[in-house]
Order: C-alpha cells, then structure tokens, then sequence
C-alpha cells in the first residue's frame, strides 16, 4: 500500500525516481509526486492525482537533480487531489516529506500549527511533520527530523529532503516497511526490494524506530534517541527478470501460469522421504518443542484467512489437534485468550500486511510462540515471528494473489504432515502425503492446458451481476476464496456460502439469474454435495461446478474438472479454476485486473 523511492549518487534521480515508482505501482496508490535537489537551486516538485506515467509525462524538461524523493499516495488524511499528494513542504519551502502511514496525532499537531500561525497547505497529516522539521531545534538535519519524530505519534516510513543539505537524504521507519539499497557511490531508498533490485543487491533492512541519513557514500543509522545502530548489508537472491511481465497481458496471468514452476522450487529439499515428513528447518522447533502444542491457531487476512482455514483442517486431518483460523484484523481487538501451548502461525504474501503483524505482536506480548508462513523474505513479519515457512513464491506483483496462497496451501500441507507425523499420523500416511505434494505441480499445468474451458465458463459467468459460491466443509474455504478473487478483479458481486446452510436462509435468492459456483470434490461428502445440487436445480438456478472425473452430474450442469489428489491436498487444486474464472471475467469486463479499484497489494495500514 502505497510507497517511497529515495535516490542520492550521481545519476539524474528524476528517471530513477519515476522508474522506482513503477515498481511500487502494484502496491496500489491513488496520487504520485517527486521532489528533487540541486546543491544551488529551490526544490523542484512534481505531483499528479493519476498514476506514475502521468508523473514521468509531468516532468518538466530540465529537471536537474541528482538527489530527490518519490512517493505514491494512498490517501488517509483528505481525499485524493493535488494539494494532498506528496512531497509536502514546509511554510519555505526548503524541507520536503513524503510519508507512508498515518499519524495518529495529525489532527492536535495540525491544530497546534495553526494556532502558531503556520498557514497549512493540505489536509494531510504529513504536511505537519514537513512544518514540524522546519520549526524544530537543532543544528542539524538530523536533530530536527528526530525532535520532529518525538512529537509524532502513530506509523510512518519517511523521506526527508532539505535544500540546506543536498547532499542528503533522511529516512525513518515505525510500522510501515523501508530499506535501503547500496550501489556504487549512489544509494538507494524503497519501501520494497523491488524497487531496487535492477540498482543493486545490496539491501539493509530498518527497524521501526530507526532513522538513517543517506548520502551518496553510504548510510548511518540511529535510533529515535540519536544511538547509533550499526548495521551491514544483505545480499538479496531475486533477479529482475522476476519483475517482468514477459508474454504475458496481465502480471495475474503470469502469475497464476507459473504455480508449476514456483511449486517445484518451494518443495526443493522440504520432503523427508526417509521418515515420511516434511523438513521445515525455518520453524526452528524440535519434534519435541512440535508435539508439546496441544492447538493451532491461525491469523491471517482476506485470501491469506480463507487458505488458513484450509491450512486448518489439514492440521485437524493430518495431526488430530484442534485447529482453527481467524481473521487478524479481528483477533488483535478482541483482547484474546493466549496460550501457552497453542502455535499460532501468521499468513502474509508481503510479510507487511499491519493487522496481521498487530497480531503477532499481540501474542508475543501475552507469551504466545507465533510462526510466519510469509513469502517476501526479510518482510516485517517474517522478522517479527520466531521462526517459519518462506514461501518462494517469487515475487507476486498482481494486487489478487494466486500463486502467493497456492504456496500457502502448499506451506500448511508441510506443516500438518510434519505435526502428523510428531502425533499419529501413520508412515503410510506420511507417505501419501508427501506423493500427493510431487503430484500437485504437474497436476496444476493440467487444469492450466484446459485454460480455454474456463475462459468460455467465465465469460457466461460475467453476465450476471450476482453470484454465489458454495462448498462444504474442506471445500468452503475454497468457494470463499473463489467468491474473494471473483470480486476483487472483476467487481461482480459473489457471496461464498456453506452448501449446507443454503437452506437455511440464501435458498430464498436462488432463481435463473443467480447461478452458483459449486465445489464439489469425490470425497465422503459427494452425496451431501449432490444433495445441494438438485436444491438448487428444482429452483431453476444455474451451477457451474468445479469437481473430479468420475463425479456425476446432472446434464444441466456445466462441470470443470481438475484431476484429484489426495482428499486432504485436494482444496489446493480446486482452487485453480476459481482463479482462472475470476480472470477470465475481469478480462471479459475490460477491468484493470492487476490494479483492481480500491485495493493495496499489501495493506501496511491498519
Ligand atoms: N497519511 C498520509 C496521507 O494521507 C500518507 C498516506 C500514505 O501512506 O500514502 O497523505
């Protein structure tokens, strides 16, 4: 959600900066600005209230600069418009800030500003954190932006620019996610590696509360309390090529066509087939420390909650304990019971996602052991967490992720066959398990070679403007997903439903105009499935159903079949289709299907 880029070296920053903020795109924003410096001239800003092409096209000429800060604004204080978007400056004009995040404290600071006569430009919360710098004692830049930071309260990544130093650039972390990159006498700033990565390898990561002054030579960091941390680079291993679209028209098809491959990758080296487990060395627990949790819990939001519920039934399945999944959002406010012997395990493709990290933190400070299943290696989760499965998902850039909860599914599966096999699960079962996980990859390109069928079914489906998904028990976190994905790329409206509760109330919606997703897998519920089939049929609802060969269905029923793996694995594959469907509709309705309207890619606001 939203984003900074910060350059300083011997480069023109304009292009970089512009380029940097192309890569964040996918975050989601909805204005964009830059500043930049020369050692003699008045700032130089650009903003627009459109996307970043509308900035490279906002570009004066000249625009010399070989310092600057770049930001894409995902509005918290006051609505979209120009005067809002960043960089903010100071009352001279002399300091520019932009931010990520929100100050919890904006509307007594802005207050207090005005009462002291500061004229306020902007709505923003931001903007007050620019006058403050300005104000603040302090005869550096350093000591102002840190006596600026003390009057602050809530969450912030910033980028400070002054045209009394322009040889530098200030940067700041509480709760929203910043790194620095290091080149060859240039320096980069971003709130994701993605941004860097065609720059430079070399990644330092900030912690909340630390601060860093960033010149052309490198990086010093501090803590809000001036004490200097000191801290060395990380190679990071993701190359660019990851970042591109290649001969694919959406980055949500790219991605959704390489499950495959990214699925191969993920199991390198995690199945033990000696002992018929998984090899998780990232949880860093003994089988010991394994079988002492007596209960799971699961948080995680949006997509990444739906694939904990799977995650949890794969544990009930595999290791008999009592696992559940909740949404992050909610469990952090609701002053929860934390136990002792309960893993709690943390969802998250960017590891950023604030809700969920709130929550980790939450249960660390009641005693709890939460792990992370998190796919962005280094992310603020990943770090918080005391220990935990990486994904390798590579990088998802789409806003609806696909590959990202596959490998969830995939990462719980790991999990549950290694606490199975610390509790009762059978060698044999073990066994099974680990087969069915090699087969998941080749069976994910089956269900994509039949890509065709499923554009055909969506773009009927995109027809009507309300839908439901159905599934029952491990097939209903699966229709949630399905309903999740439909909405967010296509903007129809989809309302997953537990089949069996249909009669219980949604029945009375269903008619020729409302057709239903059905999942209907060949397991011990196909009967009960069947049975919601013909309740929806006798009222002249139309099902498209997603099921196994061999299923039999009436002729009435358009049937998607993907081939069938192991009951307990089963959920992982008969979500494929779902997102080809959600796909193919938006693709049908013309929407912008990587940047859907709305939505963050990762929600580092609360
Ligand atoms: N709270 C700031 C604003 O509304 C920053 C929002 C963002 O993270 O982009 O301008």
């Amino acid at each position: 959600m939203c984003g900074i880029v910060a350059y300083v070296g011997g480069q023109q920053a304009a292009p970089l900066l512009v380029e940097g903020l192309g890569r964040l795109e996918y975050r989601g924003y909805d204005s964009t600005g830059l500043a930049v410096l020369t050692p003699s001239a008045a700032p130089k800003v650009v903003r627009t209230v459109g996307r970043v092409r509308d900035l490279k096209e906002a570009l004066p000429k000249r625009f010399a600069g070989t310092i600057g800060i770049g930001h894409t604004r995902w509005a918290t204080h006051g609505p979209a418009t120009y005067a809002n978007t960043h960089p903010h400056a100071s009352a001279s004009g002399r300091i520019l800030v932009v931010h990520n995040g929100i100050l919890d404290n904006a509307a007594a600071l802005r207050q207090r500003l005005a009462d002291d006569g500061v004229s306020l430009a902007s709505d923003t919360d931001t903007e007050a954190l620019a006058h403050l710098i300005e104000r603040a004692d302090g005869d550096t830049l350093e000591k102002k932006v840190l006596a600026a930071l003390h009057q602050v309260t809530g969450t912030y990544a910033i980028a400070v620019l002054s045209a009394d130093h322009p040889d530098r650039v200030i940067v700041a972390r509480n709760g929203s996610p910043l790194v620095l990159g290091v080149g060859q006498r240039e320096m980069f700033a971003a709130s994701d590696v993605g941004a860097l990565v065609r720059h430079t390898s070399q990644i330092v990561h900030l912690e909340d509360g630390e601060v860093a002054t960033v010149t052309a030579d490198g990086f010093l960091t501090f803590t809000l309390d001036a004490a200097t941390v000191s801290k060395s680079p990380e190679t990071i291993d993701l190359s660019p090529d990851e970042l591109e679209i290649g001969g694919h028209s959406h980055f949500m098809h790219k991605e959704i066509w390489e499950q495959p491959e990214t699925l191969e990758r993920m199991l390198i080296g995690r199945l033990d087939e000696r002992f018929a487990t998984a090899r998780l060395d990232g949880l860093r627990l003994e089988p010991r420390e394994l079988r002492a949790f007596t209960r799971v819990k699961i948080l995680g939001c949006g997509s990444a909650y739906y694939v904990g519920q799977v995650g949890a039934s794969m544990i009930e399945d595999l290791a008999r304990i009592p696992a559940d999944a909740e949404a992050a959002s909610e469990f952090r406010y609701r002053n929860p019971i934390v136990e002792p012997d309960t893993l709690y395990v943390a969802v998250s493709q960017s590891g950023e996602t604030a809700d969920t990290l709130f929550a980790v933190r939450e249960i660390q400070r009641k005693g709890g052991r939460v792990i992370g299943l998190i796919n962005v290696v280094g992310s603020s989760i990943a770090r918080a967490c005391d220990g935990g499965v990486y994904l390798h998902a590579g990088p998802e850039i789409a806003v609806a992720s696909t590959k990202a909860l596959t490998h969830m599914g995939v990462g719980f599966a790991l999990l549950a066959l290694m606490l199975g096999r610390v509790h009762d699960l059978s060698y044999a079962d073990g066994a099974r398990i680990l087969a069915g996980l090699r087969r998941l990859p080749g069976q994910i390109s089956e269900i994509l070679a039949e890509e065709q069928a499923y554009a055909l079914a969506a773009r009927r489906l995109a027809r009507a403007s309300s839908m439901f998904f159905l599934g029952r028990v491990r097939g209903y976190p699966v229709a949630r997903e399905g309903a999740q994905k439909l909405k967010e790329v296509s903007y129809l409206h989809a309302e997953a439903y537990q089949s069996s509760e249909l009669k219980h109330g949604p029945l009375a919606l269903i008619s020729e105009d409302l057709p239903s997703v059905a999942v209907i897998p060949d397991d011990d519920l196909l009967d009960r499935n069947l049975g919601t089939v013909h309740e929806i049929q006798a009222r002249r609802g139309p099902i498209l159903a997603v099921t196994h060969p061999g299923v039999e269905l009436p002729g009435s029923v358009e049937a998607l079949v993907v081939p069938k793996n192991e009951p307990e694995l089963d959920p992982i594959l008969l979500t494929i289709p779902l997102q080809l469907l959600a796909y193919h509709a938006a693709l049908a309705l013309g929407h912008d299907i990587d940047r859907p309207r709305n939505l963050a890619k990762s929600v580092t606001v609360e």
